[in-house]
């Protein structure tokens, strides 16, 4: 295993220029970390408006820094100075690596996947931060797999210490060494999984929120459930917040691809807690009501 590593190490290519498509929630984050951590990074979007949040998130987190006294008004320019966006793919051409992160739509990204690789060079690496959509699905539209892999962050991206790196059927390995590396630059904690549908957190995740379900179904109180795991057992958040953060409409995507993948097991009940608000346009902390209200 050691000389392995020692390898696949030795075969990352360097990164010292990236992309990032699409500058929404996760786009903005993307960048914001990679420049902050020192890599300059193209942010791609086909939406003016998108680039001009994307950066304004940036430059709140920066000056909340500033204001903390971690950053000075100097390297805060110097992070934004690093962030360049675009929306057009000129700028994305000299990159080493690529991390799409547009819409989760799988012929959206399959059309912008394939959009990107006739731009950059042979040897950048192509990544998507897909939540759910199959990796070998996705590298199906392009002309050299290999260099294509999951590289899932979390929100938000700047908090959220794991990053999930899918290996499809064809990544090579000098393409996961190359992804692995530049997580480890952002200052991220990567982990390498295959393709599979939840990867690896959703596969943890959703079974315990079936559990949390099957709770509710049988008559349970969610606030009671959400104490009990906040307070006594010590987690950040119980299940009925953090489907609340996670929003009920990419939750209910999530549970469907999951009980496409798993039938026998991640099936839901007509009594589905996360089906029923859903349903009932609850879908969270995105619309001021899901479990809790936020209005
Ligand atoms: P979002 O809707 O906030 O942003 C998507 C952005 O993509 C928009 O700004 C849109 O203008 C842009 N876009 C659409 N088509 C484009 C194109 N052809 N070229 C360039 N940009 C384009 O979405 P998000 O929440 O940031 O999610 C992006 C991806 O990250 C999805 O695949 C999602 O599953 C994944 N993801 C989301 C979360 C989350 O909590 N939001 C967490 C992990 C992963």
């Amino acid at each position: 295993v050691k000389s392995k590593a020692k390898k696949s190490i030795k075969s990352a290519h360097p990164v010292s220029h990236a992309a990032v498509l699409g500058a929404g929630i996760m786009g903005g984050g993307i960048a914001y970390q990679s420049a902050s951590k020192g890599t300059p990074i193209v942010m791609k979007d086909i939406n003016e408006s998108a680039l001009a949040l994307g950066l304004s998130e940036a430059a709140k987190l920066l000056t909340a820094q500033v204001e903390r006294g971690r950053s000075s008004p100097q390297k805060m320019a110097q992070v934004l100075n690093a962030i360049t966006p675009a929306l057009d793919y000129s700028a994305v051409k000299p990159v080493d690596i690529v991390v799409e992160a547009v819409v989760e739509n799988p012929k959206v990204k399959s059309m912008v996947l394939a959009e990107v690789e006739q731009v950059v060079t042979d040897n950048a690496v192509i990544a998507s931060n897909t939540s759910t959509i199959s990796i070998n699905l996705l590298a199906n539209s392009l002309k050299k797999p290999e260099r294509f892999c999951g590289m899932h962050f979390f929100n938000p991206v700047h908090k959220m210490p794991l990053v999930e790196i899918i290996r499809g059927r064809d990544t090579s390995d000098s393409t996961i060494a190359t992804v692995v590396a530049y997580a480890s630059k952002m200052g991220k904690t990567p982990i390498v999984v295959n393709d599979c549908p939840g990867f690896f957190v959703n596969r943890v995740l959703f079974p315990y929120f079936a559990g949390f379900n099957g709770l509710i179904a049988d008559g349970a109180d969610f606030a009671t459930i959400d104490k009990v795991m906040e307070k006594q057992f010590g987690w950040p958040m119980g299940p009925a917040y953090l489907l609340d953060v996670v929003g009920m409409d990419t939750g209910h995507h999530a549970q469907a691809v999951m009980a496409q993948g798993f039938p026998e097991r991640m099936t839901p009940s007509e009594h589905d807690a996360l089906q029923l608000m859903f349903a009932q346009n609850r879908l969270g902390q995105k619309n001021g009501q899901g479990f809790y209200r936020y209005t």
